[in-house]
C-alpha cells in the first residue's frame, strides 16, 4: 500500500524535511568524505558552518546544533582535522538543557523525485542557498558584506559538492560575474538568475525528472507579476521577482513535513 507516502508537496512551499535533510547530508556525508580536512577545505568548512549559524532559519534544536558545531570548529586551531574527530563533534546531543539535534534521516518532500535517482539533495542545496541569500538580505545593511553567503556557497560547491561537473559549471559562472555583486539584494537576484541559467541548460536533458520539467522560475502561474513583455519579448520584472523571492524563502513559508 501507499499509506506511508507523503501527500503531494505544494510547490509554493518550502519544507523543513528538505532543509534538514540537506544540512545533514552536506555536513555529515558530503563534507566528511575525506579522511582529513586541511588548508582551503578546512577553511571552507569553517566558513560554511559560520554562515549557516548566522542565516539558517532552523528549529531551535538545529540552531543550537549549528552553534555548538561552530564553537567546536573555532576551537580547533590545528592545521589538520581528522574525519574521526569531526564525526564525533557532529553527533547529536539530546541530553543538554538545550538539545543540539540535526536529524540524521534523509527524507525529501518538496524535493522528492518521481524516482529515487531524481531531485533530492541537489534540489535541497539550491533551496538552502536561496533561503540563505534571502535571510542575509533581510538581516543586515544591503551594502555590507554583499558576498558573504555567495562566497561561502561558491567555496562549498568547489571543495565539497559531489557532482564535479556541476561544480565546474558553477565555478565558471561565479568567476565571470559574482565579484561584481554589490549588495545583498543583488546577491539574491544573482543566485536566482544563475539558477535559471542552469535550468535552461539542463531542460530536456537526461537528469531532468519528467514529472518536474525544468522551467524558468517562478513560472507565470506562481508569480504573474514577475513577468512582463517589452516590445513583444518576455522580460522579468526584477523588483517583483525580488519581492517574490523574499516571500517564498521566508521563515513564514517553511512548513513542517507532510502537512495536510
Ligand atoms: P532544482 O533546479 O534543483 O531547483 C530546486 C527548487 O528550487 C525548485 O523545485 C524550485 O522550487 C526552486 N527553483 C527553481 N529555479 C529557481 C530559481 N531560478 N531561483 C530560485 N528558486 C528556484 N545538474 C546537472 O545535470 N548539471 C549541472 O551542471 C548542474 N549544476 C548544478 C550546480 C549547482 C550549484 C547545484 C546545486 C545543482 C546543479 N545541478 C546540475 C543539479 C540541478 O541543477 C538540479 O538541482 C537537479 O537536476 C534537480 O532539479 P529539480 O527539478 O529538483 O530543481
Amino acid at each position: 500500500t501507499n499509506t506511508s507516502q507523503p501527500k503531494r508537496a505544494d510547490r509554493s512551499k518550502v519544507y523543513v524535511a528538505d532543509l534538514e535533510s540537506t544540512l545533514h547530508y552536506s555536513l555529515r556525508v558530503e563534507a566528511a568524505r575525506t579522511a582529513v580536512l586541511s588548508g582551503d577545505q578546512l577553511a571552507t568548512f569553517k566558513c560554511y558552518v559560520a554562515m549557516l549559524v548566522k542565516y539558517f532559519p532552523g528549529r531551535p534544536c538545529v540552531q543550537t546544533y549549528l552553534q555548538s558545531l561552530d564553537g567546536w570548529l573555532r576551537n580547533w586551531t590545528e592545521p589538520e582535522l581528522p574525519r574521526s574527530a569531526l564525526k564525533e563533534a557532529m553527533k547529536n546531543n539530546r541530553d543538554a538543557s538545550h538539545p543540539a539535534v540535526l536529524p540524521t534521516n534523509v527524507s525529501w518532500v518538496g524535493c522528492r523525485g518521481s524516482e529515487p535517482h531524481f531531485r533530492g539533495y541537489p534540489c535541497g542545496l539550491w533551496t538552502v542557498f536561496h533561503l540563505l541569500t534571502v535571510q542575509a538580505a533581510q538581516s543586515g545593511p544591503d551594502k555590507e558584506l554583499p558576498l558573504e553567503v555567495l562566497s561561502a556557497m561558491r567555496c562549498y560547491v568547489r571543495h565539497f559538492f559531489g557532482c564535479q561537473e556541476c561544480a565546474q559549471h558553477f565555478e565558471a559562472m561565479a568567476a565571470e560575474s559574482m565579484d561584481r555583486v554589490a549588495g545583498r539584494e543583488e546577491a539574491v537576484l544573482w543566485l536566482w538568475s544563475h539558477h535559471n541559467e542552469v535550468n535552461a541548460r539542463l531542460a530536456g536533458g537526461d537528469t531532468e525528472d519528467p514529472k518536474f520539467p525544468k522551467l524558468q522560475w517562478p513560472p507565470p502561474d506562481m508569480c504573474p507579476q514577475c513577468h512582463k513583455e517589452e516590445r513583444g519579448v518576455h522580460a522579468w520584472d526584477e523588483p517583483a521577482v525580488l519581492t517574490f523571492l523574499k516571500a517564498h524563502f521566508s521563515p513564514a513559508n517553511i512548513y513542517p513535513d507532510y502537512a495536510e
